[in-house]
């Protein structure tokens, strides 16, 4: 009797074995043979267009995280934006304004509280609580501004009462500011922070090796298969890319310029980044790259040495914590800190306007 109820006992699980083994080689039909291969998909947000590679087998699963980030991305356009809509940013500024204290989501208090690290370290050059000035230059708008310079009794009224991130009292999350002039515009750390958020979403959502692409800014993790992901760093004046260089696991290269955005009057290019000192925009710098993994400090420093300029821009790269940059200056030079030198391939064409710059300048 045993005997017979062990033979049905194996036969029964024999049945499960084979049950099995015929469900995953079914399984294996539909899949296990696709070797992982460079997965794209694009989004449309923050004003251009995000294209997303992922290195992965897993091609429904990856689209619908880009759908989930699409989501994400949405909401911080909307919640950050500067001057449209009734998001967080738009209602946390009219509080301000009013000199009312306003309550922020645990992400703008991150983001602020970034603004006013980035503020000290770049001695006040980078100035996101400046808003009233960009939107008097005509930056508060979709299109292009038109038209002359604001008067200069205007621009100096602004740098007068001298707006900064340092006048923000932070308590939880409550905001509070006792200088009216005070208008937040993260227009130069929130893109670097998204591309950011975003790797995380992606290596969260099982896919560590993607890269995302903003119009040339962005974030990336992981490898393409057997090499690492390369890409090009576009040239700051017309088509075409001044380097390439290849990343090293999670990285972040972001650029700022004045090739985008600009007032052009009269012959004049004026660009969008400001020197809060002046209240100008900056001439000498045309573009900066900076590399980190961190995706908001490399904006952030890319327009901080974008008006720091060829006097100060090392200084202020080394209080950042930024040590691979690369500036272009109006005259075509390309500046490089030797990290940055160390690890970008410089297009032929532009090789012999190379020159390398120490971080510490004595
Ligand atoms: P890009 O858009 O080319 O990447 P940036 O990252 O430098 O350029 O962002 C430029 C934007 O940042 C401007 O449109 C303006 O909203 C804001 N801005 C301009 N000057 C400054 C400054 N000195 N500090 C902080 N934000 C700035
Ligand atoms: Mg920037």
């Amino acid at each position: 009797m045993n005997g017979c109820e062990n033979m049905l006992l194996c036969k029964s699980a024999k049945r499960v074995i084979w049950g099995w083994c015929l469900f995953v080689a079914i399984l294996c039909l539909g899949g296990c043979g696709d070797r992982p291969s460079e997965h794209r998909s694009s989004l449309y947000v923050f004003g251009t267009l995000v294209e997303i590679s992922a290195f992965t087998q897993e091609d429904s699963a990856f689209q619908a995280a880009v759908d989930e980030l699409d989501r994400e991305f949405q909401a911080m356009h909307r919640e950050w934006h500067a001057w449209k809509g009734e998001g967080e940013l738009v209602r946390l500024n009219r509080a301000l304004a009013r000199s009312e204290p306003f309550s922020v989501s645990q992400d703008m208090l991150d983001l602020l509280e970034r603004g006013k690290r980035y503020t000290e370290q770049s001695e006040g050059l980078f100035n996101p609580a400046m808003g009233r000035l960009f939107g008097l230059w005509g930056f508060h708008q979709d299109e292009l501004p038109e038209g002359a310079p604001p008067a200069d009794s205007e621009i100096a009224e602004i740098v007068t009462a001298a707006p900064t991130m340092a006048e923000l009292q932070i308590e939880g999350s409550i905001i509070r500011v006792d200088n009216p002039q005070v208008e937040i515009d993260l227009g130069a750390y929130a893109k670097g922070y998204a591309l950011n958020r975003a790797v995380e979403h992606f290596r969260a959502a099982g896919f560590p090796h993607v890269i995302v692409n903003a119009g040339g800014d962005l974030c990336a993790a992981g490898r393409h298969g057997e090499r690492p992901w390369r890409i090009g760093v576009r040239h700051p004046r017309g088509t075409g890319v001044i380097a390439s260089l290849v990343l090293n696991g999670q990285e972040c290269v972001l650029t700022s310029g004045n090739y985008e955005r600009y007032l052009a009057h009269q012959g004049i290019r004026y660009s969008h980044i400001l020197d809060p000192r002046t209240g100008y925009p900056v001439k000498q710098i045309t573009s900066v790259t900076v590399i980190h993994r961190d995706g908001a400090l490399a904006d952030a420093a890319a327009t901080a040495l974008s008006v720091a300029g060829t006097a100060e821009w090392q200084r202020i790269a080394r209080q950042m914590g930024v040590d691979q940059v690369m500036l272009v200056d109006e005259t075509g030079q390309v500046l490089l800190t030797p990290a940055m030198q160390a690890r970008i391939q410089i297009e032929s064409e532009f090789r012999d306007k190379v020159v390398v710059k120490p971080l510490i300048q004595l």
